[in-house]
């Protein structure tokens, strides 16, 4: 028999993804890792405590289970190190705090992921960094912005909630020429569909609440970083202590078992959605990286895998933008998809989209934007749902 690392050296995804991370047979055969609950860890003598060669030394430290998560992690995004945070927000705080101090400059996206900007504007502002967002299609025009102080450039591709591309190879490539660290937000294509390190990138971050968990039903975030940024980003780590609890990294690693497949299926039903509504009256323009119409399309279908589930449309409404009746109205007249926040579950949400805070990539001026996250569900049953939404909005 072949040892595991030959055997996964050259296969395909699905059967990375059944094997990564856990060696049964260095646990007595079991298929799946033991869930461990640790705070202490003994030592057998103070020789091997003083040692600190002992592999587990305590809880905050990492066990077999989330060593099991992060080996998976490492290996699909290609990192030196990933360190596991209680959410996809803390993914990101974390690291920023890791690279950024006072008197620091930072450059983030416009499209980011709002909870993202709310923390630079209060904590980050506090701690002394100035913030400064960016168009996402700035790609090699990056470098007009970065000044002296510049420490960190922060990407999200595509964008939240409007999708935009961003030219990720460009970015670095500039960044990395000023002495920035480059991080990215990659949780819309997961590294089964962009690996952002292959592009330049520092650091990796994923909420693995949304495709890694895909049951709507546990929190957490990993950060992955590459040989020359994993010191610093493990240190704070343990000097934050902040880690991922023993029960939701089993379930993480269990849900990237079947992860190839859900995104598989994500990725169709959302595009035959998203092809739905684009020839659809009462719809003004899809938002989605996978349809030619799309700004961003040529980048995405140059540098990504895949597409995940989740997309926009601008539903053409001539209302006050304040009140949006038509976008209410199409809301409530769902019933298979539920008006929720996050994705990346097996079931299908909607949500009006809010883009008050952005100051460059402004709310699009033919109507509102609902977002779709797209479920495992028929696809008929989908497109029936979203008419009733039409008929509702066309009633107003
Ligand atoms: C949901 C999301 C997060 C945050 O994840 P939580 O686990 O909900 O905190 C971060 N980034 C992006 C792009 C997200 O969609």
């Amino acid at each position: 028999m072949k040892d595991r690392e030959t055997m996964l050296a050259g296969a395909g995804t699905n059967t990375r993804l059944c094997h990564l991370g856990h060696d049964p047979f260095a646990y007595h055969g079991f298929v799946n890792p033991p869930v461990v609950h640790a705070s202490t860890v003994l030592f057998p003598d103070v020789e091997t405590m003083e040692s600190r060669r002992q592999k587990y030394t305590y809880g905050t430290r990492g066990t077999p289970t989330t060593d099991a998560l992060c080996a998976a992690i490492d290996a699909l995004e290609g990192s030196a190190g990933t360190i596991l945070v209680p959410s996809g927000l803390a993914a990101i705080t974390v690291p920023f705090l890791a690279f950024l101090s006072a008197g620091d400059h930072a450059l983030i996206v416009d499209s980011v992921y709002s909870p993202c900007r709310n923390f630079c504007d209060t904590m980050l502002k506090r701690l002394g960094v100035t913030v400064e967002y960016y168009d996402p299609a700035i790609g090699a025009g990056i470098e007009t912005l970065i000044k002296p102080n510049t420490k960190l450039v922060h990407t999200e591709a595509p964008g939240s909630n409007t999708f935009e591309m961003q030219d990720i190879r460009a970015i670095s490539d500039i960044a990395h020429r000023h002495g920035c660290v480059v991080t990215m937000d990659n949780t819309w294509a997961t590294p089964l569909y962009f690996k952002p390190l292959d592009f330049g990138v520092d650091i990796s971050m994923h909420a693995a609440t949304k495709y890694p968990s895909g049951h709507s039903d546990i929190l957490m975030g990993t950060v992955s970083a590459n040989a020359a940024h994993w010191e610093k980003l493990s240190e704070a780590n343990i000097t934050l202590g902040i880690c991922g609890a023993p029960d939701d990294s089993y379930q993480i690693l269990r849900g990237l078992r079947t992860m190839g497949l859900r995104l598989d299926a994500h990725q169709k039903a959302a595009l035959a959605v998203a092809e739905w509504l684009e020839g659809r009256d009462g719809v003004a323009r899809v938002l989605h990286p996978a349809l030619p119409s799309f700004p961003g399309h040529d980048i995405w279908k140059r540098d990504f895998k895949g597409a995940s589930g989740i997309f926009s449309f601008v539903l053409a409404a001539d209302e006050p933008a304040k009140f949006k009746p038509k976008a209410r109205a199409f809301l409530n007249a769902l019933s298979v998809f539920g008006l929720g926040y996050s994705w990346g579950g097996y079931e299908s949400l909607a949500v009006m989209v809010n883009l008050d805070d952005r100051t460059i990539c402004k709310a699009p001026s033919e109507g509102p934007v609902i977002r779709l996250q797209i479920g495992l569900e028929d696809v008929p049953d989908l497109l029936a749902d979203l008419e009733a939404g039409f008929a509702a909005a066309a009633a107003i």
